[in-house]
C-alpha cells in the first residue's frame, strides 16, 4: 500500500507529456522553501491508501491521454521512503505498457533504490546544491546521498534529468551555479535540466500547521537572477537547460 498525500490526473509539469502524478507522504529532508510541507509526515490522517491494483485501474482510465510520452509519475514528499512498494507497482506498471518517472531528492542510497531506479524510465532528481554545507543549511542534510543517486544513475546509462530550486541568498551564489553545472557536464544520461525559480506559494500552508517559515521576506529571482543562471548551467550543459 502506498500512502499518498494528493493525486493530478492531469500533470503537466512532472516528466514528459500528460501524466498520472501521485504525490506520496513522507520526507527525511526539511527543505527551506518546501512549498509541501504538509507531505513531509509519512503518515497523517488526512492520507489515502493505494495498492498496485487500484492505481493500474487509474492509470488505465487514462491511458488514452497518455499517447506516446504520458505515463505515471510518483513525487512527493520523497517516495524512496516507500520503495519496495513502487518497485511493486513499477513492475507492473512495465507489464502494462505504463511508464516510469520518479521525482526524487535523492536523499537515501542503498540497493532498494538502485533497483528501484532500474525500473524507472525517466529519474528526476533534486540536486539542491552542490556545497555539503549549502545543502545542508538548505535540507538539514548533506549532499552525499544524492550525489551516488546521480551517479548510481549515470553508470546505469538510463534517462536522469536534473531540477534544482533557484532561491536568491541560497541557491544562487555565481561559484556553486558553475560548480554545480560542471559537475554534471560530462553526464550522458542527462537529457534536461530544469530551473525552479523559488515562489512562495505553500507559505499559507506553515502557518496551517503552527510551523515558522524560514524564508520570511525572502522574495523570487528576478529575471536578470534567472537568466544568469540559465547562462552559467547552458555554459556546460548546452540546450539541455529550461526554466520551469
Ligand atoms: S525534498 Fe521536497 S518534499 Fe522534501 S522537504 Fe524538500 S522540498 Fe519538501
Amino acid at each position: 500500500m502506498l500512502k499518498i498525500h494528493s493525486l493530478d490526473t492531469f500533470g503537466t509539469h512532472d516528466g514528459p507529456g500528460i501524466r498520472l502524478v501521485i504525490f506520496v507522504q513522507g520526507c527525511p529532508f526539511r527543505c527551506v522553501y518546501c512549498h509541501n510541507p504538509d507531505t513531509q509526515a509519512l503518515t497523517t490522517d488526512k492520507m489515502q491508501l493505494l495498492d498496485t491494483a487500484e492505481i493500474l485501474e487509474l492509470l488505465t482510465k487514462e491511458k488514452s491521454y497518455f499517447g506516446v510520452t504520458g505515463g505515471l509519475t510518483i513525487s512527493g514528499g520523497e517516495p524512496t521512503l516507500q520503495a519496495p512498494a513502487l518497485i511493486e507497482l513499477f513492475r507492473e506498471c512495465h507489464r502494462h505498457g505504463f511508464n516510469t518517472c520518479l521525482d526524487t531528492c535523492g536523499a537515501i542510497f542503498n540497493q532498494t533504490i538502485n533497483e528501484l531506479y532500474d525500473l524507472t524510465d525517466i529519474v528526476m532528481l533534486d540536486v539542491k546544491h552542490i556545497d555539503p554545507i549549502w545543502h545542508q543549511k538548505i535540507t538539514q542534510n548533506n549532499n552525499e546521498n544524492v550525489l551516488a543517486n546521480a551517479l548510481y544513475r549515470e553508470k546505469s546509462g538510463k534517462e536522469l534529468w536534473l531540477r534544482y530550486v533557484l532561491v536568491p541568498g541560497w541557491s544562487n551564489q555565481v561559484e556553486y551555479l558553475e560548480a554545480w553545472a560542471k559537475y554534471f557536464a560530462d553526464y550522458k544520461s542527462l537529457k534536461r535540466v530544469e530551473i525552479i525559480p523559488y515562489h512562495k506559494l505553500g507559505v499559507f500552508k506553515y502557518e496551517a500547521l503552527g510551523r515558522k517559515y524560514e524564508l520570511e521576506g525572502v522574495q523570487p529571482p528576478n529575471g536578470e537572477e534567472i537568466d544568469q543562471a540559465l547562462i552559467i548551467f547552458s555554459k556546460y550543459l548546452g540546450n539541455k537547460v529550461v526554466v520551469v
